[in-house]
């Protein structure tokens, strides 16, 4: 039996459900299940900080085995950020511990009247107070709970930013989070700091001699794939060196360059030069995570497990600073304070360009001098965001709502796409990229389609970066290959990155772990892949989203890149992609899924949600 929670923090019950099986054999799990409650549970036009919405963290079925990168937990729900469905996962060890708790869904619903934490031990749940852990951040608040608890419970939380509403505030787990979207914020609108799981190690598999022969063959595959040893050695910043660079994607002063002048001095050997320790989600021989000590400078001494590649890009492109030193406590500062470090870095780009273009000035900084460069104004103003101060408190609402307080303009300056800020590569250096930016159904998200083709991937085609058309269909394919990778919340990036794992091997764990055979076929996992991104859609087109809102701000259609390999691009026909995108899809030019393409997949009954839409 595959098993949720409810709790409602408003009456206080908890109950455990089973999975109704039908649900089980559509939709997976994972992503799948996420996706399904948020569609059947949060009707349309819900606040999404108000007590209707509702919360669904999940982890996947192999979650807490030995089958390597497979136990990520993942956060879905209405985001406050965008209006739109969103997903958001996260590493470490959480989501072992909530296989082990007999748990694939826990189901956040209603509001506390005062702020609790909820205790997961032994099948037993308890709604406990959190009074005294309001206002600390997310280090010390999980310390209080180790320390209660015990070191071998397992936790996530949100910090000081969540509570004050900062829009795109995540949930964090150790130094690991689900940051995008404001998916901490929807949390702490519940007046929920934290959930902390004390389970022991089990394991419950269909076919355990057929499972842990497949766990050999993908470890063997990790030793031997060619980006293994660098990737566990370096990690993500390798990006800094190459795509970034090379091909001219980093997006530099606000999306303005494609080149940032002094890049070496962030290059991945400066980041390797002070890492400490490698650290890695619970069975991931990958070990992404650095933990890293700034060496010498004016931030000698500062510490963080981290900056990935977005987070590097996140504190240097926008505001052209090349200070590593910076971009270490930056990362700690978000990760204290609670929020999403690429929307962070987004909002203050756009605010260092308004201030360049006059339509900031000193008044409105607080005195603050937003020179490009320093990255002291930009360290400021993230503790200004985190603690809603001054112009922290309208940056503190995501680009899309800022500009439309500051006015005088500034929209034109505003990076988003459907209120999500974009992540650190250059839409017009890597179109299939950047359109998958503006079709996504949570917003600018990299990791929700990354477009390797550009960079030389043959599955299913190679890509030229810079043509205008001729990608839809790859678009399309990308984001169904993550979703399908989500079903069982494998890590996206060894799933993009190492030929060796993919959806052969996963098909056949499923069926291991699982028994159930129809798991085993990859077309299955593709198309219940492709159900769940069209319940997302249709999730989004209930909140009244249409062609309109999937777009890419207009600086990329009109405004050359400058710098970089792509130096002069622009994406000249982005509705030509978009149709090719809705034909390979089957939807109608409006976007919207056509009835034959929701019949194939089984979605009668949301084809009636959604008749009305069509014209
Ligand atoms: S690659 Fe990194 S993020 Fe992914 S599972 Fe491994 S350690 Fe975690």
């Amino acid at each position: 039996m595959r098993k949720l929670l409810r709790v409602n923090l408003s009456s206080g019950q908890i109950k455990e459900e089973s999975i109704p099986k039908k649900i089980a054999d559509a939709y997976v799990g994972g992503r799948g299940f996420g996706t399904k409650y948020v569609y059947d549970e949060i009707p349309a036009g819900t606040d999404p900080l108000g007590p209707q919405n509702k919360l669904m963290i999940g982890t996947g079925p192999l979650a807490g085995t030995g089958a390597q990168s497979l136990s990520k937990w993942m956060v879905c729900t209405r985001s406050p950020l965008t209006g739109t469905y969103t997903r958001s996962s996260g590493g470490g060890d959480f989501g072992a511990w909530l296989k082990w708790a007999g748990l694939e869904l826990v189901i956040i619903e209603g509001k506390a009247d005062k702020p609790v934490y909820l205790n997961i031990k032994d099948g037993k749940y308890e709604i406990l107070d959190a009074t005294d852990l309001w206002g600390k951040d997310t280090v010390q608040t999980q310390d209080y709970l180790r320390k209660k608890h015990g070191t071998k419970a397992r936790m996530f939380c949100v910090g000081p930013a969540a509570e004050r509403m900062v829009r795109f505030a995540g949930i964090f787990s150790g130094s690991r989070a689900a940051g995008r979207g404001g998916t901490g914020t929807v949390m702490a609108s519940k007046n929920l700091k934290a959930v902390v799981i004390e389970a022991a190690r089990t394991e419950d598999l269909a076919d355990p001699g057929e499972f842990k022969k497949l766990v050999w063959q993908q470890v063997k595959g990790y030793k031997e794939a060619m980006g293994f040893e660098p990737f566990r050695d370096y990690g993500t910043p390798m990006g800094v060196d190459y795509p970034g660079f090379g091909a001219g994607s980093f997006p530099v002063l606000n999306f303005r360059r494609g080149d940032l002048e002094g890049w070496e001095k962030l290059s991945f050997m400066q980041y390797a030069a002070i890492t400490q320790k490698h650290t890695g989600c619970y069975s991931c021989m990958l070990k992404c995570g650095k933990v890293r000590q700034v060496a010498d400078g004016p931030y000698a001494g500062a510490t963080s497990e981290g900056p990935h590649y977005e987070t590097i890009w996140a504190f240097s492109g926008p505001t052209g600073c090349t200070d590593v030193g910076a971009t270490v406590v930056a990362d700690r500062m978000c990760r204290d304070l609670g929020i999403d470090t690429i929307s962070t870095g987004g909002v203050i780009g756009f605010a260092y360009e308004l201030f360049e273009k006059g339509i900031l000035t000193v008044k409105d900084t607080d005195g603050l001098v937003l020179n490009y460069g320093d990255p002291e104004p930009m360290l400021k103003l993230i503790e200004k965001i985190g603690n809603r101060e001054g112009l922290g408190d309208i940056l503190a609402e995501g680009v899309k709502r800022a500009a439309e307080r500051i006015g005088k303009g500034a929209g034109k300056y505003a990076m988003h796409v459907k209120g999500q800020e974009l992540p650190g590569y250059e839409p017009r250096a890597m179109k299939a990229l950047g359109m998958n930016y503006a079709l996504s159904t949570v917003g600018a998200n990299h990791c929700y389609g990354y477009a390797q083709q550009e960079i030389g991937n043959p599955r299913p085609r190679i890509l030229d970066a810079a043509a205008d058309e001729d990608k839809g269909d790859v678009v399309k394919y990308n984001q169904d290959y993550v979703a399908a990778l989500e079903l069982a919340l494998a890590c996206t990036f060894p799933g993009n990155n190492l030929e060796c794992f993919g959806l052969e091997i996963l098909s056949k764990m499923l069926v291991a772990a699982c028994g159930e055979k129809k798991f085993g076929s990859e077309d299955y996992l593709w198309q219940a892949a492709e159900r769940v991104y069209n319940l997302e859609r249709c999730f989004n087109i209930r909140e009244g989203f249409t062609r309109k809102d999937d777009a890419l701000p207009e600086r990329f259609y009109t405004e050359p890149l400058k710098g970089g390999l792509r130096d002069g691009e622009v994406i000249r026909k982005p509705d030509a992609i978009i149709d090719e995108y809705y034909d390979a899809r089957g939807w109608d030019r409006n976007g919207i899924p056509t009835r034959e393409t929701l019949n194939r997949l089984g979605l009668e009954d949301v084809d009636r949600d959604i008749a009305r839409f069509r014209s």
